[in-house]
């Protein structure tokens, strides 16, 4: 406090309290918005087309531009704008639930798709939102494989039928089926997964080698993270952790059918702690 230049009076006004009103009244030079305001060479010029297409008039997005972003309420809008639609058709031997985001940058990453107890979830992650299927199929399937169009923006889910006979429907709507909403409001989806491997780094950090079930398909974005979930002392114990690309352990992967099939988790062991040390005791099903 004494090397502050206001002194301790001014610096004791925001005891306790959020002190930014405080700070921005005599600091306001360096300040977000003053900063950026020097940065400023130029606004672009663009009408998003596109994104105003599927708006009312009342909708339109506000003017102002926050740092050349558009504000929050046109993100929004723009993520409801673009719900996706599915459709489907059928071969002898396959479905194909054709999936249209109208998202030009469509990666594999945003999709997982899941089938167990004959029901086929999906669900597409376009920037904040989430886009749901939930349905429970007509028939039984053996697989599936899924392809994205990072161009169109098409998702195909292609399923394998299990009879070879033509379906007259795809099945039943779930509760869920065909929403898009907020990702933060869609909840955590969990697999019974198989711990295949664990190796040393050092005294107490491994990597564990997760193999996901058949029928299930995920590929976690770089820098995000997957919930472990394990019942301990009558409890569910929840954390979370960031997978590590596969590149890194290329001598465990036998091939490039094993892509996509595992994923890496190095894992710190705390001795003391409420999870880890519960995890690092699941027997190895190899
Ligand atoms: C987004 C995200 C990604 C993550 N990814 C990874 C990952 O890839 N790898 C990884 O190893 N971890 C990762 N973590 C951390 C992980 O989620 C767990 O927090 C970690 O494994 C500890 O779990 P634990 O329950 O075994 O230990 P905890 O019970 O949380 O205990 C950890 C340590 O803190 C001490 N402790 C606990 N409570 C207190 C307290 N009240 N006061 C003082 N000390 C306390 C314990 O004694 C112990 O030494 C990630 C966390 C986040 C948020």
């Amino acid at each position: 406090m004494e090397y502050h230049p206001g002194g301790e009076e001014e610096l004791m006004k925001a005891a306790g309290i959020d002190g930014t009103q405080l700070f921005d009244q005599v600091h306001r030079w360096v300040n977000y918005e003053s900063m950026l305001k020097e940065c400023l060479i130029g606004r672009m010029a663009v009408k998003h087309a596109s994104l105003l297409k599927g708006l009312t008039a009342t909708e339109k997005p506000e003017k102002t531009h926050i740092n050349g972003l558009l504000p929050v309420s046109a993100k929004q809008e723009a993520g409801k704008a673009f719900k996706p639609r599915y459709d489907w058709f059928q071969t002898d031997s396959t479905v194909t639930l054709v999936i249209y985001t109208k998202q030009m940058s469509m990666f594999s990453e945003m999709v997982t798709a899941d089938y167990q107890d004959n029901i086929l979830r999906g669900e597409i992650t376009i920037e904040d939102y989430s886009y749901l299927l939930l349905i429970e199929l007509s028939h039984a399937i053996e697989d599936f494989e899924v392809c994205t169009s990072s161009i169109t923006g098409k998702i195909e889910v292609i399923l394998q039928k299990e009879d070879h006979k033509a379906w007259k429907n795809l099945g039943k709507s779930l509760e869920g089926n065909n929403t898009f909403i907020k990702k933060s409001q869609r909840g955590v989806y969990y697999r019974k997964c198989r711990l295949t491997s664990k190796t040393a780094i050092n005294h107490n950090t491994r990597l564990f080698t997760i193999e996901l079930p058949q029928c299930c398909y995920l590929q976690v974005p770089v820098g995000h993270h997957v919930y472990l979930k394990l019942p301990i002392e009558g409890m569910e114990i929840v954390k979370p952790y960031t997978p590590v690309s596969q590149d890194l352990v290329m001598d465990h992967i036998q091939s490039t059918d094993s892509k996509n099939k595992y994923i890496y988790l190095m894992i710190k062991i705390y001795t003391n702690g409420s999870f880890t040390p519960h995890f690092d005791k699941l027997e190895i099903d190899r």
